[in-house]
């Protein structure tokens, strides 16, 4: 009998505890946003709008805090530049979800969930791109997959870290960064609080002679402490750049430490073929794996300082 009541206990008290990635989750949200019914999740669409709501609702469902300035949207105008639309003003938004550990400082996780649509805003790779669907299966849904993963783990874990950490999924990247600068320039929590960012684009395809890269290990002293005897299943290396890439380079221009995760350019980057059966979710998993003990050996330091890479 009291054994048949502990085991239930378990059971019941399972979900309360986070679970490291898993390739089965990581495929699962893939598959989902990187559908033809996504549309590739043009900025300004409706399918752009409901990937937005499928981040928004697992943010819900991992019990982080909403830290946008409506619930967990903090809306803002794109403007496409690169090709000549008339409607080159569009609705866009960044998704934030804060978890709050009532730590003095703040760790920034992001992703960014937009992709090219329909091949109608530019930067396709293909030589007839328009009305073709990019789906955008690395290019982000990778790291959005990651994204969630991350934050399932931190916030469902029965440990209260010595910092805080805010998720973002940020719009309007493929357009130049408008999310994460838009962010930058209009912060929910003051830009003083945040330690350092961790940014996630383009890790589904793992070519094991490559390795994973790992930018952004010259924009703070503490770095080479964290990585300092850090092993993996997986290959990875890391390059002191924080400035190029995604995202994370517009948190490096105001002199925020960051790392940036990226498994590398293939054939079918930025063009309809980037499909979710070429993803090595296995591998992404490994790759989420090492990026939680970097974080945890990150989470032992006191707050880091930013150098400038030269
Ligand atoms: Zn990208």
């Amino acid at each position: 009998m009291k054994i048949h009541c502990l085991f239930l206990l378990l059971l019941l008290a399972g979900p309360l505890f986070g679970q490291q990635p898993s390739a089965k989750r990581i495929i699962k949200h893939i598959n989902k946003l990187a559908s033809d019914q996504m549309q590739g999740r043009g900025t300004g669409s409706r399918e752009n709008a409901k990937a937005a709501r499928y981040v928004e609702k697992h943010f819900k469902k991992y019990g982080l805090k909403p830290l946008g300035t409506d619930g967990y949207y903090q809306s803002f105008t794109a403007k496409i530049r690169r090709v000549v639309v008339p409607d080159s003003l569009r609705k866009a938004a960044n998704v934030i979800g804060f978890l709050d550990n009532d730590a003095p400082y703040t760790i920034v996780i992001g992703a960014h969930y937009d992709h090219l649509g329909l091949g109608r805003q530019g930067s396709s790779l293909d030589s007839l791109p328009q009305g073709k669907i990019h789906n955008g299966a690395d290019d982000n849904a990778s790291g959005v997959a990651g994204l969630l993963e991350i934050a399932q783990y931190f916030a469902k874990n029965a440990v209260k870290e010595p910092y805080n950490f805010l998720f973002m999924a940020f719009g309007a990247e493929e357009l130049g960064l408008q999310g994460s600068r838009y962010f930058l320039n209009n912060p929910t929590p003051p830009l003083e609080k945040i330690n350092f960012m961790v940014c996630m684009d383009m890790i589904g395809r793992y070519n094991p002679k490559r390795g994973v890269g790992i930018g952004g290990y010259g924009t703070s002293n503490t770095w080479p402490t964290v990585f300092k005897g850090v092993e993996s299943t997986i290959k990875f290396f890391t390059d002191r750049a924080g400035n190029g890439g995604s995202d994370n380079a517009a948190f490096y221009a105001k002199q925020i430490p960051v790392l940036f995760f990226h498994t590398g350019g293939h054939p079918d980057y930025h063009k309809p073929t980037d499909d979710p059966n070429k993803i090595d979710a296995k591998a992404e998993e490994a790759i989420l794996r090492l990026e939680i003990r970097l974080l945890e050996n990150a989470m032992q330091q006191p707050k880091m300082t930013f150098t400038v890479v030269k």
